[in-house]
Formats: structure tokens, sequence, C-alpha cells
């Protein structure tokens, strides 16, 4: 089995209205934004997800559509969150990440493309054919600045479920719904076993538990069969961890620690 190892950033800590990430549901929430590292033995770093463009703190910048940093409520981040800070402090280069995979491309995960600009960038096909002519509906949620950075890098686009590196240490499993191409990644680690990454299949656990739709949905009936389909994976023992959700991300290895 291939040697690979793990480990997790909160590269966007979010404090917003739950209505604006869970459909009519009351009260306030703070969310987590999970990026993960992992290190393969042969095919070096790859990142699960960016987060967001720097820029998004610059209030002069404009980067995304007005009105959205308030919205998503993004006060409480600071630059040194941000996804490239964050490698530095655990002394991985920008140019040491080899594969970027996105499990959509919404612009709280794509944000980081611009610092990995010699990175194979990896997503649904259909999530990328999606993100460069969205909706109108959809639009603010693809960030312009950040689709354009996928033009001009490497691109390696999946039809569906794949095997990465064709060793099973890190398979892509497509669950569309809340994104067209919406994927999650399902990691082997040599002693601790399978994990799930299940993107934003979920925001948190209330409403995965519950069926409870989010804003930006692209297709509900997929993105309810998608958390079906992630339950049965959690049945069968795998764990599985929600990128926004406060409660996963305390149980993962962050701060430089490890689970290999
Ligand atoms: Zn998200």
């Amino acid at each position: 089995m291939a040697r690979i190892r793990m480990t997790a950033l909160d590269v966007a800590p979010l404090s917003l209205e739950k209505a604006k990430i869970a459909t009519f549901q009351p009260g306030h929430v703070d969310l987590v934004t999970t990026v993960a590292v992992i290190e393969h033995e042969r095919h070096g770093i790859l990142l699960w997800d960016t987060g967001i463009n720097g820029a998004v703190l610059d209030p002069e910048a404009g980067y995304w559509a007005p009105g959205l940093a308030e919205a998503f409520g993004t006060q409480g981040i600071s630059r040194d969150h941000i996804v490239d800070r964050q490698l530095e402090r655990l002394g991985i280069g920008r140019g040491d990440v080899r594969h970027v995979v996105y499990s959509h491309l919404h612009l709280d995960h794509s944000g980081g493309a611009e610092y990995f600009p010699d990175a194979v960038h990896v997503a649904q096909r259909a999530e990328l054919n999606y993100a460069f002519c969205p909706d109108p509906w959809t639009r603010p949620v693809y960030c312009d600045k950040d689709i354009d950075r996928l033009r001009r890098v490497e691109l390696l686009p999946l039809e569906g479920n794949a095997d990465l590196f064709g060793d099973g240490s890190v398979r892509l499993l497509r669950t569309p719904g809340h994104a067209p191409g919406h994927q999650s990644l399902l990691l082997d680690l040599p002693h601790r076993g399978r994990i799930l990454l299940g993107g934003d299949v979920a925001h948190q656990r209330d409403q995965y538990r519950n069926h409870i739709p989010m804003p930006w949905d692209h297709c509900l009936s997929d993105t309810t069969a998608s958390r079906r389909r992630v339950a049965a994976i959690e049945r069968g023992g795998v764990p599985l961890f929600l990128c926004h959700e406060q409660a996963d991300f305390a149980q993962l290895p962050t701060q430089g620690t490890f689970w290999d």
C-alpha cells in the first residue's frame, strides 16, 4: 500500500447567519473551511481544496461580487489564514504542490488556485464545464477571477469516480448536487484506514442528517442522492468530515500533526 499522510488547515473561519448556508434555518453559525494537505510517497504534495483568495480581505480590491464578503462573514479571516501562508508554516513552498484537487469550484474552494500555477488542477469535467459558463443565478459563487486562473494551468478533468494515482490511496467519488461536478475524497491511510472528506455534500452535520437544502444547491435531488450515498459509506465504518463543520474539523490532525 502506498504511504500517504494527511493534515488539515482551517483557511477561512466564517461567521454568518445560518440561513445563508442552510435554507430557512434560524440563528447564527461559525464555520471552518477545511483544506487537506496530503503527502504521497511517490507523488508529493496534493491539496484538497484551496479556500478563498487573499485579495478577498482587501476591501478596495473588489475581488468578490459586492456584498458577498459581508454575507459570508469573512471578518475573522486574516492574511495568515490563507492557504499559501499556512503551507509556508508547514515548510511547504507553493512549487512543492503537485496536485490541487477541488471538491467543487465555488469561491471558498477555488480561491487559492492562483498560488499553484505549476500544479496539475483536478476537478470533475462537469464542474469545470459549468464553472466556465455558470447560470446567471450561480454566477456570484463562481468567482470569475478564480475560474479564469484555471484557464492558464494544467487541468485534469475527471469523468466520474477516479483512483487518482492508481494505487487506491486517493480516490474521488462523484457526489453532485451542491454543484454539478461536486466530488468527495476517499483517502486510504496505511495505519488509520479509510476516511472520507465530504466537501460541501452538506455544510454542517444537522443539514446532512436531516437533508436540509443549501442555498446555491444546483440540483437538490442530486444533493439528496449524494448524501444518501455518503451516508452508506459512513455506515460501512468510514468516518466522514465535512469541509465547513467545526465539530468535524476538531477531530482532524492540525498544527503540523498528521494522520498516516
Ligand atoms: Zn464551501
